[in-house]
């Protein structure tokens, strides 16, 4: 699904935020992505959704080579990512409804085949009956759930979560990984960066490791005791 070939990234002004990172995930694999504060997770993921380029190396989605891929192509391959963030990034003058439509509506999906998505993507994260609700009427939890259903909406087969729990306490942070968890289940790859350790020693989902832009562990050979 994912393949890092050597991949380095340093930014404009010289700081090298990954250095020569080797990674395989596999489809339908789901895994978290840690490592202190700069250790480069938010830039891994900004080289798979092409949001960043990388200054040497490769990364492959499905095996696309993603330095060939030319600007005009890069909307098509953002449509097979769904994307979470921290900070959920909701439109706040927007309705939970219209948050979650407006990537299929980019698409041109007529309203009435949205209204389908969008409802049977509300459901599944529970929040169906507050459709017609602004994200500030919720709670910390719910709006990072409306971001869940938003990226799931266009039914991408790779999910990239950017601290989806940072804001949220265990119990709502551990309702968050549970609906990874379903998606996973029907088949979903799923990539969550986070430093929260104490979440992922409650599960045991492979984990790679990045210390200073440096791949550390990749979280498939087992620990020497
Ligand atoms: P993490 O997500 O693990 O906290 P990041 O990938 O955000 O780490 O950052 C890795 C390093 O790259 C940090 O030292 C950060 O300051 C630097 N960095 C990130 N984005 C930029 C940027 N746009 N320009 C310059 N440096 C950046
Ligand atoms: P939490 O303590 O889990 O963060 P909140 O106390 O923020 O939850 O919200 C609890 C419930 O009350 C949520 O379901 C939310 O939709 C509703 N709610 C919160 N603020 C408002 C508001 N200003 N108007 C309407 N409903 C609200």
């Amino acid at each position: 699904m994912i393949k890092f070939d050597n991949v380095s990234k340093t930014y404009a002004g010289g700081h090298q935020a990954l250095r020569q990172v080797n990674m395989h995930l596999q489809p339908g694999e789901m895994a978290f992505l840690t490592g202190h504060s700069g250790a480069g997770k938010s830039t891994m993921l900004k080289l798979i959704s092409l949001m960043e380029r990388p200054t040497a190396g490769h990364v492959f989605i499905n095996g696309h080579d993603l330095n060939r891929i030319k600007p005009g192509q890069v909307p098509y391959v953002r449509r097979d990512i769904g994307m979470i963030f921290q900070d959920h990034r909701l439109l706040m003058d927007k309705t939970v409804f219209d948050n979650v439509a407006l990537p299929l509506l980019i698409e041109g999906y007529s309203i009435q085949e949205a209204r389908k998505r969008v409802q049977a993507a509300l459901d599944k994260v529970g929040l169906l009956s507050k459709e017609r609700h602004y994200p500030v009427m919720l709670s910390g939890g719910e709006q990072q759930r409306v971001g869940i259903a938003r990226a799931v909406v266009t039914k991408p087969p790779l999910l990239l979560a950017d601290e989806p729990t940072g804001n949220l306490d265990p119990k709502l942070s551990m309702d968050i990984i549970r609906l990874f968890e379903e998606f996973n289940a029907v088949g979903v790859s799923v990539l969550i960066a986070t430093h929260d350790l104490g979440l992922i020693a409650r599960l045991r989902y492979r984990t790679l490791t990045l210390k200073e832009g440096t791949m550390v562990d990749d979280g498939l050979q087992e620990p020497v005791v």
